[in-house]
């Protein structure tokens, strides 16, 4: 790995469910502090890129690479194999992933939340966890909340809680999937600010969104997907100001 290894590298990935081809070839490429991020009408493929990215999904052709290192599994068996398992863990912890439904344990306390996989998954020591954990939801905004349970807490302030869970695995990157999606507006703000500030601290991220103005505000990159293929990519003043194809220019139509 050398200074110029990208963090994430995907290179021609192919990926179906069943008879239906839904990734048809995508390259998209993450360096370190890099924002990448991936805009497109509802099922153009999106989530699935993510989930791909970090092992969620199997995919069947095309390669991911994480710091040059090629991450694919043999076929079947993903989570049963030992050498999958170590793989799988390796990944999920380095690309840490929040969703647009939070996915917070809810018989746990927002701490135990941000703790949990650090000290059961990792073992990372308890107290050195604790320390990083209030320090991260310190970060995000909800230090008054470490001892509250997710159904206590506002959509904004729980994805803010699954932000500060994801950053204390202390990954190479975060992916974002739609996550201020199941927000409501005045909410959604809150969020953003999360990830603009993560944007300006130089954190590595590819994010799924929805939200067009985030999108040009952090992104270094812009990925406009269409039915599973890269229709357009740029710079963000390039790409939402003088869209190229006349996709793009629909789908902003629609979105702004
Ligand atoms: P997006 O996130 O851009 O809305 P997705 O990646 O979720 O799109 O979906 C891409 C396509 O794959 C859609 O046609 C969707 O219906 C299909 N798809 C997604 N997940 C599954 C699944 N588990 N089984 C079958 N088809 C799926
Ligand atoms: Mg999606």
């Amino acid at each position: 790995m050398t200074k110029d290894t990208p963090v994430i590298e995907i290179r021609n990935l192919h990926k179906a469910y069943g008879a239906l081809e839904v990734i048809k070839g995508v390259d998209i490429t993450a360096h370190r502090g890099d924002v990448v991020s991936l805009i497109g009408s509802s099922g153009s493929g999106k989530s699935t890129i993510l989930r791909c990215a970090n092992l969620l999904e199997d995919s069947q052709q095309g390669d991911i690479l994480f710091k040059g290192e090629p991450v694919k599994w043999a076929g079947q068996g993903l989570d049963r194999h030992p050498a999958d398992f170590n793989q799988v863990l390796r990944i999920r912890t380095n690309l840490s992933m929040v969703f647009q439904q939070f996915n917070l344990w809810a018989h746990m306390t927002i701490l135990q939340n941000v703790m949990e996989a650090p000290v059961t998954v990792l073992g990372r020591d308890r107290a050195e966890v604790e320390q990083a954990a209030r320090a991260y939801l310190d970060k995000v905004g909800i230090s008054d909340k470490c001892d509250a349970y997710p159904a206590q807490l506002s959509g904004g302030q729980q994805q803010r809680a699954a932000i500060a869970r994801a950053l204390c695995m202390e990954p190479e990157a975060l992916l974002f999937d739609e996550p201020t999606s199941a927000l409501d507006p005045e909410l959604e703000q809150e969020v953003v600010r999360v990830i603009k500030d993560l944007a300006s601290e130089g954190r590595t991220m590819m994010i799924v969104t929805h939200d067009m103005k985030m999108a040009a505000d952090v992104s270094d990159h812009v990925v406009f997907l269409h039915q599973g293929l890269i229709e357009e990519e740029g710079a963000p003043d390039i790409l939402f100001k003088a869209p190229k194809s006349e996709r793009l220019r629909q789908f902003l139509n629609s979105t702004m």
